[in-house]
């Protein structure tokens, strides 16, 4: 057990994490994985020592605070703005990722390849629910192959240099009753609120479902519970639906990568 290194998803709730069970199946008793409940990122540093990790997911609602904590980012983590998987260096220095934003194009190209060549998505257009860590993964997924998006707040822009609507270009951001007015181009809605996920499950991040038809790709990144309610609802309009399940096996096996293990 010497080789053994110890891993861990820092976040907070961790309730409906279903990382655990992914990490500890792949690594197959090689390598520990635990979930680190935290409701203040300032332990971070001490976390890191008690628990010897030599790397680490982060998830809600740190992905974005917790830069400031870290000694470099990587460029895929720059483009994105927002981390997800850290890696601690031999001499305990800090380098974040993002494998999100890979994670979920590998998804979407799948689903697009309906849309025409690859590279072809140019008329296509998108509303990302949520102006989080996960939204700005897929905002930069969408930049990668030239969707256009733009972002659906529970608030307004604060100012015309807040950070939801720094991005983008005419499409960027709203708030939800004027998603409802200007849904029409829009043929693909990612959910990348926690709204639905477990416990919650009776609610939906869209409230809007008789707007949504045969020609919509609803992506709903929650993974637990599958499908959400957002997601039947969708189904039932005749849109085709997406959970989070695949892009989270993804972003796993894009981060042990990063970390240097093979499972
Ligand atoms: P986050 O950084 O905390 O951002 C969540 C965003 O959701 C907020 O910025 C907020 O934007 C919006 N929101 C709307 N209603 C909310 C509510 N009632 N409570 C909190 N936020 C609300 O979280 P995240 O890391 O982006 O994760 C978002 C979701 O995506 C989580 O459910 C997470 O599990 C899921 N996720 C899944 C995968 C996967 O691999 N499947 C990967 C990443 C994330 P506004 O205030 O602008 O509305």
């Amino acid at each position: 057990m010497s080789d053994c290194r110890h891993f861990a998803l820092i976040g907070h709730p961790l309730g409906h994490s279903l990382s655990k069970a992914l990490f500890d199946d792949a690594f197959d008793g090689r390598h520990d994985y635990r979930l680190i409940d935290i409701d203040c990122p300032d332990s971070l540093r001490r976390i890191i020592g008690k628990y010897e990790l030599s790397g680490f997911n982060v998830t809600i609602p740190y992905k974005i605070k917790i830069i400031s904590m870290l000694d470099r980012l990587s460029e895929e983590a720059r483009e994105v703005g927002a981390i997800n998987c850290v890696r601690v260096e031999p001499d305990g220095s800090l380098t974040g990722h993002n494998t999100d934003s890979e994670a979920f194009l590998m998804v979407l190209h799948k689903y697009m390849e309906v849309e025409g060549p690859s590279g072809d998505y140019g008329r296509t257009k998108a509303f990302i629910l949520g102006t989080g860590g996960a939204a700005k993964a897929v905002a930069a997924a969408f930049r990668r192959i030239g969707v256009d998006y733009c972002f659906v707040s529970r608030n307004a822009p604060k100012s015309s240099s807040d950070e939801t609507i720094s991005y983008d270009k005419a499409y960027s951001a709203m708030v939800q009753p004027e998603a409802r007015t200007h849904h029409q181009p829009t043929t693909i809605i990612v959910n990348a609120t926690p709204v639905g996920m477990a416990p919650r499950i009776e609610q939906t991040p869209w409230a809007h479902p008789e707007l949504l038809s045969e020609k919509h790709l609803v992506c709903d990144l929650t993974y637990n519970p599958s499908p959400t309610r957002f997601m039947r609802e969708a189904a039932e309009a005749g849109a085709t639906v997406k959970d989070g399940v695949e892009m989270l096996k993804n972003q796993a096996r894009l981060s042990w990568e990063f970390w240097g293990i093979t499972p």
